[in-house]
């Protein structure tokens, strides 16, 4: 054992291979590391020590939340030589203010235990997503998650307001202040906001609150295609008076999907349909959503746009309608090595941009099993694609990024993004250097010189190693 690693020892590495397991991976399980160590400290300190033992040594660091990312980012390299610095046992709440709408938390706090936090104080915290249960605020930070909620609340960026950081060289950025403005000079917890740990590793944030909701609405509606879903979310957003808060496009295929995961899922609707719209309003104060809903429904069926849906009359109904989103992710999961994207493209733009890659993947790969949904009121689609039944294991690999390469060559001619959520990772690092116009390039790889000169920090994320 070298020096370093002594250094390294007395912050508690996890042994047991068993456990170690859980590190070496991520959800998908496509992506297989291994680690120099694993460590999980307990306080920013403890983060900075290792930061400056590595730095010493320009040993390479991996920061790592709940693992749920999907672009291979949180998984150590396969070659051993990344240190692995789990941030699960920095997991306090350092204060809630609920007349100042914030709450300031550790980043290894999990997302679903924020949101119990702030419901304690008739308070909500917005971000709202599948692995909930799992991921890491922090992570969540790193990502610039994304979610159900964003058509109103806006992504993890717009829920901020302060952010601690350990630096490269392993000083503590004390930036956690929970301020709602702050014009003074350049922004820099935003560059941290999305950075995927390649700046430095995030300890603690201050974050947005909003009204705890006390009315919810939720709707599952039949609608003829996709271009009848995005003429409903223009008629919800005008209608709804601004309390639209999710408003998700699910193929039927998607809906089969989710009930291959759970078969107990019934069919909400009578009829089948090709395409269906899942949305919801909330509202708190004196407003009568149920009314509002009601008026709006009404339109849409008068307009032609819904075909045949169903209002939840209550939280377990409601709840029952959401399981179909999210089973439809597990549904995919159990299909095996799959397509995973998160394109975006302006709303107006959605159905077309659905017919044409439809059409062009049809014409060059036509076994290919395209799953599409997303959410409409981010022009966010996730266009994946399942291999056909019985492809060898070997085989997937080149064929999914064949189909990557149809999804992705459809997006210029609308000006659309290969990432609207998940972010780069490894997974999407070619893509993305090759799309960056040089002036870009030249002042990303900049910024990333000046935080971490000796490329420590997550090498081979974002950049090339
Ligand atoms: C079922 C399912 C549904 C999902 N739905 C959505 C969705 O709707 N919207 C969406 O945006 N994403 C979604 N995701 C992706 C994923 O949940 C998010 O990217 C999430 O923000 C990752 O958080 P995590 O704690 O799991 O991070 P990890 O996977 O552990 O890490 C992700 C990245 O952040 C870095 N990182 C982690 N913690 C820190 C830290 N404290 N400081 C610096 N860097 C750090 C890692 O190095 C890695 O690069 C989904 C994933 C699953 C499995």
């Amino acid at each position: 054992m070298s020096l370093i690693d002594n250094h390294l020892a007395i912050f508690d590495p996890v042994t047991d291979l068993d456990l170690a397991e859980r590190y070496l991976t991520d959800w998908p399980r496509d992506t297989q590391g291994k680690a120099r160590v694993i460590l999980r400290p307990r306080t920013a300190e403890e983060v900075a020590d290792i930061v400056r033992i590595c730095a010493s040594a320009a040993i390479p660091i991996v920061p790592q939340g709940g693992h749920t990312g999907l672009v291979a980012g949180a998984v150590p390299s396969a070659d051993g030589t990344e240190v692995v610095v789990s941030l699960e046992r920095l997991n306090r709440i350092r204060e809630v203010d609920a007349a100042n709408f914030s709450m300031t938390v550790e980043a290894g706090c999990i997302l679903a235990n924020l949101h119990a936090v702030a419901a304690e104080h008739e308070r909500l915290f917005p971000l709202s997503l599948g692995a909930q249960g799992s991921c890491q605020i922090g992570g969540n930070v790193a990502t610039n998650a994304g979610g159900i909620n964003v058509l109103r609340y806006g992504m993890t960026r717009n829920l901020v307001l302060g952010i601690e950081a350990v630096l490269p060289d392993g000083q503590i950025w004390n930036g956690l202040r929970k301020l709602h403005k702050n014009n003074t000079g350049y922004d820099l917890k935003q560059l941290f906001i999305g950075s995927e740990g390649t700046l430095g590793i995030v300890t603690a944030v201050s974050l947005r609150l909003f009204p705890k909701p006390t009315q919810v609405e939720t709707a599952f509606l039949a609608v003829e295609n996709a271009a009848a879903a995005v003429a409903l979310y223009g008629l919800a957003r005008r209608d709804l008076s601004d309390l639209l808060s999710a408003f998700e496009l699910i193929g039927h295929f998607g809906l089969e999907l989710a009930q291959e995961a759970t078969p107990d899922l019934r069919h909400p609707l009578e009829s089948k349909s090709s395409h269906y719209v899942l949305m919801e309003a909330s509202a708190s104060g004196l407003v009568d959503l149920a009314a509002l809903m009601q008026r709006f429904l009404e339109g849409a069926i008068e307009a032609g746009h819904v075909l045949d849906g169903t209002v939840a009359a209550n939280s377990t109904q409601a709840g029952a309608l959401w399981r179909i989103r999210e089973d439809l992710v597990e549904g995919q999961a159990r299909r095996g090595r799959h397509l995973r994207t998160d394109v975006s493209v302006p709303i107006s733009d959605i159905a077309s941009f659905l017919a044409k890659t439809d059409a062009a993947l049809a014409a060059t790969e036509p076994r290919a099993i395209p799953v599409a949904y997303g959410h409409i009121g981010d022009g966010n689609l996730h266009y994946n694609v399942l291999p056909p039944a019985g492809m060898a294991e070997d085989d997937k690999p080149a064929f999914l990024k064949r189909c990557e390469q149809v999804v992705y060559a459809a997006l210029p001619e609308f000006g659309g993004s290969i990432s609207a959520e998940h972010g780069i990772g490894r997974a999407k690092r070619d893509s993305y250097l090759k799309g960056l116009a040089p002036a870009e390039k030249a002042l990303t790889e900049g910024m990333k010189r000046v935080f971490d000169p000796q490329g420590i920090m997550s090498p081979g994320r974002l950049f090339e190693a």
